[in-house]
This record gives structure tokens, sequence and C-alpha cells, in this order.
């Protein structure tokens, strides 16, 4: 069997490509971010023209998708990559599974109801397509040539037209790979409060990482660094949640960590019955007390 991995990041490309390893013989891979090489048999790569829109290459996807005799689809869950993802399984005359968080003898295992919820999927179309949340399969598993071919932008019989754009902040925030985070939640009562957590993060050698209110609420965090089932789901070796209740919605994104260590200063927080390790105290206390013993 052929799998198909449709992916923009090079993370992405590398877990996606060692997941489709286990479950297909050929592995073809279609990236319009930089081409990777040594993780499928072959990397399709797609420059998009300025002045087009990713969503606009669904017609080059499909192509390709055909051309490849795929029966399986896997798909990194960016912005992006959803829209094609959405487009490729019209073409191909089923629906994308969003939010799967593993798959094993053609059964889907994903998360709905914003968390609350775990579901096995097994599709009775032909083709398979599915949504991948990062982590979900170990990036250097994938194995594969040096082989890429350049894939021709073809463009749709109605094209999006791009009136401008605007530079989005650059962030440099890395959760997947991440082996130690340290979250931060509405705990923090000012912005500035957050160096605490900076402090110790960097003595740890940590990503800083946040509840979805600290990212979409204030604005304090960008979009990559929320953590959650709107977010991103991460698997670190220890992850500290500072400050942070313990929703449902949030927890999704880490429970999979090594060891959740809680600091919170409610001792019925939630999320004292979902860590392995909790501290009861007020963060302004605890944080520069493990900075310093450190
Ligand atoms: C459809 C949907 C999707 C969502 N997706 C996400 C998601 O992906 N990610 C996400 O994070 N949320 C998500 N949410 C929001 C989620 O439900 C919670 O509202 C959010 O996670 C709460 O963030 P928090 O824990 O930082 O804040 P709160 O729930 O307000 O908790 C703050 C905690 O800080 C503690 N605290 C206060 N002061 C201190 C102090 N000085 N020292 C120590 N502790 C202190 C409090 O005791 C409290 O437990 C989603 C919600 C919905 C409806």
């Amino acid at each position: 069997m052929n799998a198909f991995v449709l992916a923009e990041t090079e993370n992405g490309a590398r877990e996606l490509c060692a997941g489709a390893r286990q479950i297909a013989d050929e592995v073809t891979l279609f990236t319009f971010g930089n081409a990777v090489t040594g993780v499928a048999d072959k990397c399709l790569h797609l420059q998009i023209p300025e002045d087009a829109i990713a969503d606009d290459a669904y017609p080059s996807v499909n192509e390709s998708f055909d051309a490849s005799g795929a029966k399986v689809v896997l798909a990194e869950p960016t912005v992006r990559v959803t829209s094609l993802a959405g487009r490729l399984a019209a073409h191909a005359n089923t629906a994308a599974v969003p939010g799967v968080n593993a798959l094993k003898d053609g059964v889907a295992t994903s998360v709905y109801f914003g968390g609350t919820g775990v579901k096995e999927s097994k599709p009775e179309t032909d083709v398979s397509v599915y949504l991948i949340s990062a982590g979900t399969f170990d990036g250097t598993q994938a194995t594969g040539t040096d082989t890429v071919e350049e894939v021709e932008f073809k463009a749709p019989e109605k094209l999006a037209v791009k009136k401008g754009t605007a530079a989005l902040p650059k962030s440099d925030i890395d959760l997947a790979s991440a082996d130690k985070i340290v979250a931060c939640g509405r705990g923090f009562a000012k912005e500035e409060d957050l160096q605490l957590a900076r402090d110790f993060a960097s003595k740890i050698g940590a990503e800083v990482a946040c509840s979805r209110p600290l990212s979409e609420g204030v604005n304090w965090f960008p979009r990559e660094a929320y953590v959650g089932v709107s977010g991103a789901v991460v698997k670190p070796d220890v992850y500290f949640a500072v400050g942070i209740s313990g929703q449902m919605q949030h927890m999704v994104g880490c429970n999979d960590s090594g060891t959740v260590i809680a600091i919170n200063s409610d001792k019925n927080a939630p999320i004292f019955k979902q860590c392995d390790v909790g501290i009861v105290g007020d963060l302004k206390d605890v944080l520069p007390a493990l900075t310093k013993a450190l």
C-alpha cells in the first residue's frame, strides 16, 4: 500500500513520514515548505508562486495524489494543509478525520467535543485522510531517499485574488521538539510576572508555553505557544503547569507528557487531580525559590 503525506513544516514531514512508513510499503511526501529528504521514497516539492495562496495548490496536490496511487493520506494540521487536505478528501470522495493522535490497524483515535471525548474510527471508503496531531509519531524514525521532484503549480479555474499581505510576528517557539516545557496560565496577573517563568525555564533549558487565554485573550504569547485541544499537543519529558487550573481543553494537549508538575495557589484546583507532582503555593514565591535552588 502507498501512503501520501501532506506537510508544510520539516518536523511535520518527518513525523508523518515516520508514521506512514509503519503502515505503508511506499511513502510519497508532498510539501510546499522546504523540500525534506531522507524521510520518504519520493519528495514532491511545490513552490507556491508569490501572487498565489497555498489553498489554491489543490489541483497540483490532487493530481500528485492520483498519480501516487495512495490509499491513505497523513496530513499535518496547519491551517493551510488542513484546507488542502479537506479539498483532497472531497476529491477522493471521502472525509478528512481531524485530531488523530493514534493510528493502528486502520483505526484512527481522535479527540472530539473539545477534548472531552475520544473516538475510534475506521473509514469505509477506499481512501482515508487523517489530520495527525504533532507528536503522534517519532520523526527520528523516518527513513527514505533524497529524490526530490519539483511539481508545477496548476492554477484552479477560480483563483483567489491576493489583495495584500501583512507579516505575522515571527515566533521561534518549538514546542513539538521541546523535552521540557514551562506553561503559564491565568495565574499570572501581570505580563511582567512572566519573567519569573522565563528565568526558571532558562535555568532548566525549557521552552515557555501558555494556556489559551494568555495567547488569544490578552495576547501575551503568539498563537503557536498555547497548548490544548485547539492549540499544540505536546509530549515533553517534563511539563510544568504554572497558574493553570487544569481544564480538559488544556490538559488534552499535555497529558501525554512524561511528568506533569503543577504549581497553583488553590489546593482544590482540578490540575492537582491530573498531575504527578503538585506544589500548592503562589507562583511568585515558588518560581523564584525553584530558580534559586537550581
Ligand atoms: C472550544 C474550546 C476550546 C478551548 N481550547 C483550549 C486550548 O486549546 N487550550 C487552553 O489552554 N484552553 C482552551 N480553552 C479554554 C479552557 O476551557 C480554559 O478556559 C483555559 O484553559 C483556562 O486557562 P487557565 O488555566 O490559564 O486559567 P484559569 O482557569 O482561570 O486558571 C487560573 C489558575 O491560576 C491559579 N492561580 C491564580 N493566582 C495564582 C498564583 N498567584 N499562583 C499560582 N496559581 C495561581 C488559580 O487558582 C487557577 O487555578 C478552550 C475552551 C473552549 C470552549
